[in-house]
């Protein structure tokens, strides 16, 4: 024994890390195991085989079987990660791509960001030496701008195939460009024809295509492979989107779930949820609940309702514990949804469609599908995008259900009954199909693409969608008379990795003096909820928030909000140097002033992002200081497309849709109200609630916008 302990001495440099590195070897021979029983790891010869002889190829294999954390691992093996060429693999969520990417690095047993590692907007941990790279789908789009031909890889996985996320349909159009490009660049047959004056032709009348063949050309580049990934078994849309490419399916297992439903609708979705969980934890066997529900601020009050309902279990039996996983979860706190509950409690996670098929979770025996999902809507005749809630389609449901028979025989409670499963939609409308587009234009403009109408997406948006986005994008000043790419404004807007209407109010931002103040509010715009309010504790939360709310409304209230945390921040940093406690003394701020700490993180996080782009790109940060109403104006100047008046009745109407809109009750403004305004975002519920919202001069769109005011009657 004293021989083991000399060695970790010489090891660790620590003698009292005995333990660790007996975990470490306990720990590896554990994954290896666990890596070897995947459903995946027996045809890892096969599936490179196929990948050789295939430049691209289908993988179907059920959530749970290996795919986005073994396949990139056989790539490496098989050589994909020679001569300094990466393969890389895209999710459509940051989670994912963390997790994943954190996991993956455990079992190659290296560290993050050297051999494995992961980008997402904001976050890149990467360095020179990586040859596995997660990424999100957007991610890999805004690194084809800068790099058309992705020279860099040798392989791209795009996984989730089967969300149809719109970055994944138009990556996936992008990608096939990129590889028949480097396809050709690679067999010099068709050889590139010049004119007399020595510049390339574009024979194919494809400018995209011509761009990037400038860009392969005197690169030894190798074609590039592409795997399409998806937990649908429905191989056949990308099969024919990419000319009859060909399809593996690996053999997944599934124990079988039992299917309860409830007798009738139920009122309050949230409620039933609650019953159902306490209802699991007290009258079932053992094993972990997975509950889907629709973002972080349902998430974030069932987890405050379960802590509190579950103080009332009896001493004694087994206990409860809630983790939370999202997008905008930072990221230290991700991870703990894999770790394995402590003895004596039963874990319960609280999940977005996130755990559908993105990342896969042990241990879960018990699922509790209240039915119901966040999507995109947009309305191409008004040109407005809002998010609503609901009803999952047929496929989301089976694969909620699945996720409790994946280590043995469970149960799916949904909630909802049984005669209400036959009405659900098959299958999710890729989200290409109803959302505002103008993003993806900015971005296929700037990677060359002009014919937006002739670009080869899987599924084509409608043609309205098309036109409504182009002329949103128009009056933001991004395009031309000639929808070409306006030089400097457009391109700075499509290097913002932003909505393109937030770009634009930075870089008008900083005309008006007052980019400090917009960075602050384009970070904490971009955040989930603030604030929050507890249903026990509302007149109190009431109360915390009056003390950051500004009369001119919503914008400037949270720049007071951001504002106040710096402030605790610094002072805290002063009196003590510690992180930690610096932390703490923040968080215990949040507490006491109802703000959500998690969303203030995250928000402080951007804005750091974008502070750095924004100075990259020589802009001027600026602060207005207490001239608000130079701020206000910019608002106006910026989101004049959101611009709302008041009509006798008390209720408002939005200029551009004609639609009637009602102030949120969440809104600083929601009683004092003004002739005009402007807001951020529109909430359908049982009504058209209008949120971030700030009173501007109606004379104001006018004088600032009258590319869109001067031309209305
Ligand atoms: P697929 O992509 O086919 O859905 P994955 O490769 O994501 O499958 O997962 C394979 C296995 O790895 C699953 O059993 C899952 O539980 C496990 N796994 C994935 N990520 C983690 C993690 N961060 N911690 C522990 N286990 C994980
Ligand atoms: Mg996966």
């Amino acid at each position: 024994e004293s021989r083991n302990f000399n060695q970790n001495q010489k090891f660790n440099g620590n003698t009292t890390k005995n333990d660790v590195r007996d975990d470490y070897f306990v720990r590896k021979q554990r994954i290896a195991q666990q890596r070897s029983s995947l459903p995946i790891a027996p045809v890892e010869k096969r599936i490179l085989e196929e990948v050789r002889k295939n430049d691209t190829l289908i993988i179907v294999g059920e959530t749970g079987s290996g795919k986005t954390t073994q396949l990139p691992q056989f790539l490496f093996n098989g050589g994909f990660g020679r001569d300094g060429k990466v393969i890389g693999i895209t999710q459509p969520r940051r989670v994912a791509a963390v997790t994943v990417a954190k996991r993956v690095a455990e079992e190659c047993g290296v560290e993050l960001g050297q051999k494995v590692g992961y980008s997402i907007r904001f976050e890149d941990v990467t360095s020179s030496s990586t040859r596995i790279k997660y990424m999100t789908d957007g991610l890999l789009l805004r690194e084809a701008l800068l790099d058309p031909s992705l020279s860099r890889y040798s392989v791209i996985i795009v996984d989730e195939a089967h969300e149809r996320t719109v970055h994944t349909d138009v990556l996936l159009g992008l990608l096939k460009n990129v590889q028949n490009a480097r396809s050709r660049c690679t067999n010099q047959q068709i050889g590139l024809e010049k004119d007399n004056n020595g510049v390339l032709l574009d024979k194919e009348n494809n400018s995209q295509c011509l761009g990037l063949l400038k860009s392969c050309q005197g690169k030894k580049l190798p074609p590039l492979k592409l795997i399409i990934m998806s937990a649908s078994l429905d191989a056949r849309v990308f099969s024919e989107y990419f000319g009859g490419a060909r399809a593996v399916h690996i053999q997944g297992r599934q124990y079988p779930v039992d299917m309860l439903f409830t007798h009738h609708a139920e009122p309050d979705y949230l409620d039933a949820t609650l019953i159902t969980i306490f209802q699991i934890h007290l009258e079932e066997g053992p094993g972990d609940i997975l509950v889907f529900l629709t973002g972080q601020e349902e998430i974030e009050s069932v987890e405050r309702l379960v802590q509190e309902r579950a103080q009332q279990i009896p001493e004694g039996s087994q206990k409860i514990l809630t983790v939370p996983i999202f997008s905008s979860l930072p990221s230290e706190q991700q991870m703990q949804v894999f770790r394995p509950a402590p003895s004596g409690f039963r874990k319960v996670i609280l999940a977005t469609n996130i755990a559908e098929t993105s990342v896969t979770i042990p241990g879960i025996k018990y699922v509790i599908d209240p039915g119901l999902v966040k999507a995109r809507t947009y309305n191409p005749l008004t040109g407005m995008e809002s998010l609503i809630i609901v009803p999952t389609s047929k496929a989301q449901a089976l694969q909620r259900s699945g996720r409790a028979g994946r280590e043995g025989p469970g149960k799916c409670f949904r909630l909802y009954p049984e005669s209400e499963f036959g009405k659900l939609l098959d299958s999710t409308v890729p989200e290409i199909k109803r959302c505002n587009l103008s993003n993806v234009i900015l971005q296929l403009k700037a990677l060359g693409v002009d014919d937006i109408t002739g670009f080869d997406f899987m599924e084509k948006p409608s043609r309205m969608a098309i036109v409504k986005s182009l002329e949103q994008l128009f009056l933001l000043g991004a395009l031309t008379d000639d929808y070409k790419l306006s030089k400097p404004v457009g391109q700075q807007m499509a290097r913002l990795p932003l909505d393109p209407i937030y770009s634009k109010s930075l870089i008008l931002a900083s005309e008006f003096n007052c980019l400090e103040e917009m960075l602050i509010t384009v970070a904490m715009l971009s955040v989930e909820s603030i604030f929050y309010a507890p249903r026990e504790k509302l007149e109190e939360a009431r109360a915390a928030r009056k003390c950051f709310s500004s009369p001119e409304g919503d914008h400037l209230t949270l720049i007071n909000v951001y504002r106040a945390s710096v402030e605790c921040l610094e002072k805290s940093k002063r009196a003590n140097s510690k992180d930690r406690t610096t932390e703490r003394s923040l968080s215990k701020w949040c507490k006491e002033n109802f703000i959500n700490n998690r969303s203030l993180r995250h928000a402080r996080d951007i804005h750091s992002q974008i502070r750095r782009h924004i100075e990259q790109m020589g802009l001027l940060v600026a602060s207005c200081g207490d001239d608000t109403l130079q701020f206000r104006r910019c608002l106006a100047a910026s989101f004049f497309l959101n611009a709302a008046l008041k009509q006798p009745d008390g209720t408002y109407r939005a200029f551009a849709s004609s639609q009637v809109v009602q102030i949120h009750p969440s809104s600083v403004l929601f009683r004092t109200k003004s002739d005009c305004i402007i807001f951020n975002e529109l909430v359908r519920t049982n009504h058209n609630y209008i949120r971030n919202i700030t009173r501007i001069d109606p004379l104001w769109l006018l004088e600032l916008a009258p590319q869109y005011y001067a031309t209305q009657n």
